[in-house]
């Protein structure tokens, strides 16, 4: 079959045919049917992000189940899926108490399958799965619980997003925190997930919301999405502009979704007096940021992480697609760009370009 295959730092990804296995007793082999192009497979490209390679990468995907394995009891062949790249293994303290976005299981067999071994080779070399879902590809063998089934009204570009940028970013304002009608929330960085983070904060009726982007497309496309104020920090000081957006407060919630140890600063200083800084976006392996010490207990604010919406994908992206469904929140103005596998590289130097909304593959 044909994949996208990173096999060193910097790219480009290298379209092949590649050999994939067939499934083990509890996978799954799914033909790809769309892929969205985020921020975190360039993390994996530019070797900021932990991934062995060589790797196909995609983690954001939908899918049509061709296969199923010996022990796959909630699948059948022709199911249409949504992939998870937090497939859980249901047994591990994390998955036990409600927290399966965090699976032990899952995050100690990085790049490779629950068993620590991988379906996809060339030749004599093994090549990773980046997310357990490697959707850069005509097909994959994903674990049964990495399979969200979907009903047949949701098209398959709106699906994959689901996937991650709009679960990880209407989590965030939903699962991690509660953001309540008439809250103030920030949201730094304004790309496929911040975008979702807007839209979150406007289902919650938060009474303002305030996008932080040093790109003006990306703000004025906000505004689609609920945002209330803009605010361009190449031109303003966000701290002085928020506040004054804000009666000299803050907000309750600032979410970082650009992920960088600056804006997480920033984020953190943007928070109210009480309030809460949400770091979304993951910033490069090694970072650290620096937090006001003083402030966290004067102010007594919160700095609290989110990884997938801190969502439990089998449970709530259930709840995400009937949200999509009910016309609650908008995925179908995000599916902004469609591609070819071919011209995947020119995909991320779209979204390295800052183009808004989302590019998708959507032809293998
Ligand atoms: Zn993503
Ligand atoms: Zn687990």
């Amino acid at each position: 079959m044909k994949a996208a295959v990173l096999y060193e730092h910097g790219g480009p990804l290298i379209i092949e045919e590649i050999e994939l296995e067939s499934p083990k007793a509890q996978e799954v082999r799914v033909r790809i049917e769309s892929a969205g192009i985020c921020r975190s497979d360039l993390h994996v490209i530019h070797g900021t992000a932990i991934q062995r390679l060589p790797v196909v990468a995609g983690h954001e995907g939908s899918a049509t189940v061709l296969e199923v394995g010996s022990a796959v009891e909630s699948l059948k062949p022709g199911d249409r899926v949504i992939l998870s790249f937090a497939p859980n293994c249901g047994r591990c303290p994390f998955c036990l108490t409600g927290h399966s976005n965090m699976c032990d299981a899952h995050l100690s067999t990085g790049g490779t399958l629950f068993d620590g071994t991988t379906r996809l080779y060339k030749d004599d070399q093994r090549i990773y799965h980046m997310g357990k879902v490697a959707c850069f590809a005509q097909e994959a063998v994903v674990p049964e619980t990495g399979c969200i089934p979907i009903p047949d009204d949701v098209p398959f570009p709106q699906a994959a997003l689901i996937g991650c940028c709009v679960t990880t970013g209407v989590g965030a304002t939903l699962y991690s925190v509660q953001v309540k009608p008439g809250d103030t929330v920030a949201v730094i960085g304004c790309g496929g997930v911040g975008i979702n983070v807007i839209q979150g904060a406007r289902l919650a009726n938060a009474s303002k919301i305030i996008a932080v982007d040093i790109d003006e497309g990306k703000l004025e496309f906000s505004m689609k999405f609920g945002a209330t104020d803009t605010v361009n920090p190449s031109q303003q000081d966000v701290i002085k502009r928020v506040k004054e957006i804000t009666n000299g407060l803050g907000v309750d919630y600032a979410f970082e979704v650009f992920g960088s140890a600056e804006t997480t600063t920033t984020t953190f200083n943007l928070a109210r007096k009480g309030g809460t800084a949400v770091v979304v976006g993951l910033a490069p392996v090694n970072d650290l940021a620096g937090i006001d010490a003083v402030a966290l207990v004067r102010q007594e604010k919160t700095l609290k992480g989110t990884y997938y919406g801190s969502v439990r994908p089998t449970v709530d992206i259930h709840a995400i697609v009937d949200l999509y469904r009910s016309g609650k929140i908008n995925v179908d103005d995000l599916v902004a760009r469609h591609y070819k596998l071919e011209d995947i590289n020119d995909a991320f130097n779209d979204l390295e370009r800052g183009e808004v909304g989302r590019g998708v593959i959507t032809q293998f």
